[in-house]
C-alpha cells in the first residue's frame, strides 16, 4: 500500500522529472521533494512540529527538507538588532530590512541544504551586496502576512510544484516595506486574523505542502481524497466512521457495512455534496458540478442558479 519513492513508476519521463525534483502527478507536475528555507527570529518554535508524525517521516524519507535560518545570525552590529521603531511614530517595532534581505539572499545564492555554520553567525558572514538584489528568480520568496493572498488547497498544490521554497516569518508589527518591494515574490495569509508571528503560518504551509508529496502520507490515495482536494472535486469530505459499530446509541450507516462498493461510493459522494451545501455553500459556486450533482443539491435546498 505504501507509495514511497521506490515504488514510483520509473519510466523515462518520471526519471527525468525525478532528476529535476519534479514528477507527474494526477493533476499535473508535482514536486517529488520540496526543500523549505525558513527565515525566522525563533527557529526553536519549529522543533516540535517537525519532529513528529508525518513531517518527521517525510524528512527521514527525504521527501521534504527544512532548513531553519535565524535572521538574527545575519546581523553584524554589537547588539544584533533586528527591529526598530516605525518612522512617523506609532506603537510597536518594525523588522529592519537588512538582516532579512541579507539572510535570504545569502542562503538562496547557495544550494538547497546550505545554512550558515553556527560558528560563523554574526562575525564571519559570507560577503553580500548591500546595494543591489541578488536573489535568484526561480525560487519563490514568500512573506507570511495577514495581508497576503489567502492560503487554499489550490495555493498549496501550486507551491508543491516547486522544488525549493523560501518562507519569511514576520514578527512585531511586521517587516519594513522594502522587504516586500525588493525581495519578496509572493505574500500569503493563512486566514483573516492576526498571529504574533509568521512561524505558525510557515508550519501550516510546510505541513500542507508536504502532505501532497507522493509517499508522505504512507497510503495509496494520499491527500487526494481529503476535503478541498481534486479527488473529492473540491468538496468537503462527508462523515466517516470506524469501530465500534454503535456509539452511545448512534449506529454506523448500514450502507458502509454493505460491502457494495458502488453504493458506498455513491453515498460518500452525496454526503460530501450535502456537507458542503450545509457548511460551505460558497464553495459550490466554483466547483465543476455535474448535472446530476446539481439536481441532487437542488432537491436538498440549494438555491443557486
Ligand atoms: N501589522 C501587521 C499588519 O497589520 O498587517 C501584522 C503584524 S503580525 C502582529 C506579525 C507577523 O505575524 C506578521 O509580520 C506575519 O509574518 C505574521 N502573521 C500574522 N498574521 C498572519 C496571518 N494571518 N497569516 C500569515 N502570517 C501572519
Amino acid at each position: 500500500m505504501v507509495a514511497d519513492m521506490d515504488e514510483l513508476p520509473k519510466t523515462g519521463e518520471s526519471e527525468k522529472l525525478l532528476a529535476t525534483g519534479m514528477m507527474d502527478g494526477p493533476h499535473g507536475l508535482i514536486a517529488s521533494a520540496v526543500h523549505f528555507d525558513i527565515f525566522t527570529l525563533f527557529p526553536q518554535m519549529f522543533s516540535g512540529p517537525l519532529s513528529e508524525s508525518i513531517l518527521k517521516r517525510a524528512q527521514e524519507r527525504e521527501l521534504c527538507a527544512v532548513a531553519l535560518h535565524d535572521i538574527r545570525a545575519y546581523t553584524t552590529d554589537r547588539h544584533h538588532v533586528c527591529d526598530d521603531t516605525p518612522y512617523g511614530g506609532g506603537g510597536g517595532m518594525i523588522m529592519k530590512p537588512e538582516p532579512i534581505v541579507r539572510a535570504v539572499e545569502t542562503v538562496l545564492a547557495r544550494p538547497a541544504g546550505w545554512s550558515l555554520p553556527a560558528a560563523d553567525a554574526y562575525t564571519n558572514l559570507p560577503p553580500w551586496d548591500a546595494d543591489s538584489a541578488t536573489a535568484k528568480g526561480d525560487i519563490p520568496i514568500i512573506l507570511l502576512t495577514p495581508q497576503g493572498r489567502p492560503l487554499s488547497q489550490t495555493v498549496v498544490a501550486e507551491l508543491s510544484r516547486y522544488p525549493r521554497l523560501a518562507l519569511i516569518c514576520g514578527r512585531y508589527e511586521g517587516v519594513d516595506e522594502r522587504v516586500r518591494t525588493q525581495l519578496v515574490t509572493d505574500e500569503i495569509s493563512i486566514g483573516d486574523y492576526v498571529l504574533s508571528g509568521g512561524e505558525l503560518a510557515a508550519m501550516v504551509i510546510v505541513d500542507a505542502v508536504t502532505r501532497l508529496i507522493p509517499g508522505a502520507l504512507g497510503f495509496e490515495l494520499g491527500a487526494e481524497q481529503d476535503s478541498h482536494s481534486p479527488g473529492l472535486g473540491g468538496l468537503l469530505e462527508g462523515p466517516q466512521y470506524t469501530r465500534p459499530h454503535t456509539f452511545r446509541g448512534e449506529p454506523t450507516p448500514d450502507v458502509l457495512l454493505s460491502g457494495h462498493h458502488g453504493n458506498v461510493a455513491r453515498w460518500r459522494h452525496e454526503q460530501a455534496l450535502l456537507r458542503t451545501l450545509h457548511r460551505r455553500p460558497d464553495l459550490l459556486m466554483h466547483l465543476p458540478l455535474s448535472a446530476k450533482d446539481r439536481a441532487f443539491l437542488h432537491q436538498h435546498g440549494w438555491l443557486a442558479e
